[in-house]
C-alpha cells in the first residue's frame, strides 16, 4: 500500500507517526506517570531528609537543618506524639483532593541514649491543578504538531520529490527515444548523481542510435546494391538463356560472395560485442599461417595485377586463437589489398622483437588522414563515406581486429599519412 503512495505523502505518514509516538510518551509522562512519579520523587526526598536528620540529630545546626527542609523542600519535622497529620479525611470521597502530605515516622537514638520519634511531613502540592494545565497543553503541543507535520512533509517532499518528478519526466521522454533529453537536477547529491548518470545513458543510447541508423544506412546500400544486380543477372539470363556468358556468372558470384561477407561481419561483430567468444589458445606455427593466407590471396589476385608478398625470415610458434588470428590478418590484408595504391602492391613483414613476434601489412595506397585515424577501429565507421563501387566495406572489419587483439592482450596500431600509404601491425607473444 506504502509503495503506492506519493512521496509527499509517505513523508507525511511518517512524520505523523513520529509526531503520535512522541506525543503518546509526553502525554503517558505528563498525565497517567505524573502523580506517581511525583510521589516517587517526595518519598526519595523524605528518605534522604530521614538520612540528613539521622546525622545531624546531635548536631547544633539540626535547628537550621530543619528549618532548610521546611523552606526548600516542604518537609516539615516535628515531634511524633505532638502532631497528627491530615490524612486523607475522607477516603471515599473522589472529588476531593487526595491526601496532602505523605508522613514518615523515625526514632532517633541521641547521645545520651535517649530516643526520639520524629515526624517527617513531605507537602504534596495539588496534582490536579497541574494536570490539567498540563493537558490544555498538550493539546495544543498536538495541534502544533500535526500542521508542522503537514508543512515539515509539503517542504521535504517538495524538496526531494521535485528533482525526482523533474528527472522522471525527462527520463519518460529518453524512453520515447529522444536522445538529445538533459537531465538537470539538482538538491542533494545522490539525485545529482543520478542526474549525472542518466546523461551519460542518454549520451551513449544516442551513440549507439547513431551507429544503428549509419549502420541500417550502409548495410541496407550494401545489400539492396548486390541483390539488385544478382536479381538483373538472373533474369536477364532466365530470359536469354542461350546468351549466358561467364562474365554474367561471375558478377553473381562476386555479389553473393559480397554478400556474404557483409553478412559473416555482421554475424561476427555481434557475436565479438556480446562478449560470448571464448578463446581456443592453443600453439601453432604463426608464419606458416600466414604465409598461406597470402599464397591464397596473391594467387586469387594475381589476374588483377596485385603483388602481395610476405617478407620473413624465420617460421615462428605462438600462443593463439589461429581461427581468430587468421581472421584479424585476414581483414588487414583485405583493407590494404582494397585501399591499395596504384602500384597494387602489399607487402606482409614479420619481424621478431625480443619476445614477440610483430607483423605489419603495409600499402601504398592513400594512407588515412591524422583527424581520422583515432576513429578507424570504432564500429561502422569509414573515412570515405560516399560508397565508392570498387572499394567494398561495411566499417567492421578494423572493430572485429581490435575487438580480437584485445582480447588477446595484444599490442596493435598503424602508421599512415594521408598519400603515404599505411602500415597496420600487431605484436604476439612468442610461445
Ligand atoms: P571497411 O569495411 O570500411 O574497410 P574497416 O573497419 O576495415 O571498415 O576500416 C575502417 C576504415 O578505415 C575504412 O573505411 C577505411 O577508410 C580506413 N582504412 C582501413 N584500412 C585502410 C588502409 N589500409 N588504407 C587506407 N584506409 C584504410
Amino acid at each position: 500500500m506504502l509503495n503506492k503512495l506519493s512521496l509527499k505523502w509517505k513523508i507525511f505518514t511518517f512524520l505523523l507517526g513520529f509526531s503520535s509516538l512522541l506525543l503518546l510518551v509526553l502525554w503517558l509522562f505528563q498525565t497517567v506517570f505524573l502523580s506517581d512519579m511525583y510521589k516517587l520523587i517526595r518519598k526519595s526526598e523524605i528518605n534522604k531528609a530521614v538520612v540528613l536528620v539521622e546525622q545531624n540529630i546531635d548536631s547544633p545546626n539540626l535547628y537550621n537543618i530543619l528549618k532548610q527542609l521546611d523552606e526548600e523542600k516542604a518537609i516539615f519535622v516535628v515531634p511524633a506524639n505532638e502532631f497528627t497529620a491530615p490524612t486523607n479525611p475522607m477516603p471515599d470521597d473522589k472529588n476531593r483532593p487526595r491526601s496532602e502530605t505523605l508522613t514518615q515516622v523515625k526514632e532517633f537514638v541521641l547521645q545520651d541514649g535517649k530516643t526520639l520519634s520524629l515526624t517527617f511531613h513531605a507537602m504534596i502540592t495539588p496534582v490536579n491543578a497541574t494536570i490539567t494545565t498540563l493537558q490544555m497543553q498538550l493539546y495544543l503541543i498536538t495541534v502544533i504538531m500535526l500542521l508542522l507535520s503537514v508543512l515539515l512533509a509539503l517542504l521535504i517532499s517538495g524538496r526531494i520529490s521535485r528533482p525526482i518528478i523533474n528527472l522522471n519526466n525527462s527520463a519518460k521522454l529518453l524512453a520515447k527515444g529522444k536522445y538529445e533529453t538533459h537531465f538537470s537536477a539538482k538538491g542533494f547529491l545522490e539525485i545529482t548523481e543520478l542526474s549525472d548518470t542518466l546523461n551519460l545513458a542518454a549520451n551513449e543510447l544516442s551513440k549507439v542510435e547513431n551507429l544503428r541508423r549509419e549502420l541500417m544506412a550502409n548495410i541496407s546500400h550494401d545489400l539492396r546494391t548486390p541483390l539488385a544486380l544478382i536479381y538483373s543477372y538472373a533474369e536477364m539470363m532466365h530470359d536469354f538463356p542461350m546468351e549466358i556468358t561467364p562474365a554474367q556468372t561471375q558478377i553473381i558470384m562476386d555479389e553473393t560472395k559480397r554478400l556474404t561477407s557483409l553478412v559473416n561481419d555482421v554475424l561476427d561483430v555481434s557475436q565479438l560485442q556480446t562478449g560470448w567468444v571464448e578463446l581456443n589458445l592453443q600453439k601453432y606455427n604463426v608464419s606458416n599461417s600466414i604465409k598461406e593466407t597470402t599464397n591464397r590471396m596473391a594467387t586469387l589476385l594475381k589476374k588483377d595485377g596485385y603483388e602481395i608478398i610476405f617478407e620473413y625470415d624465420k617460421e615462428i610458434v605462438i600462443n593463439a586463437d589461429e581461427v581468430k588470428i587468421t581472421q584479424v590478418f585476414y581483414n588487414l590484408l583485405l583493407n590494404a589489398i582494397n585501399y591499395s595504391g596504384d602500384d597494387k602492391k602489399v607487402t606482409i613483414r614479420q619481424t621478431v622483437i625480443d619476445d614477440y613476434i610483430k607483423i605489419e601489412i603495409i600499402d601504398s595506397g592513400d594512407g588515412i588522414a591524422s583527424e581520422d585515424l583515432p576513429y578507424i577501429w570504432d564500429r561502422y565507421y569509414k573515412v570515405d563515406k560516399h560508397h565508392k563501387r570498387s572499394v567494398t566495406g561495411t566499417g567492421l572489419g578494423l572493430s572485429i581486429v581490435k575487438k580480437i587483439l584485445d582480447l588477446h592482450h595484444a599490442e596493435y596500431g598503424v602508421e599512415s599519412t594521408l598519400g603515404g600509404g599505411s602500415n597496420f601491425w600487431f605484436k604476439l607473444k612468442i610461445a
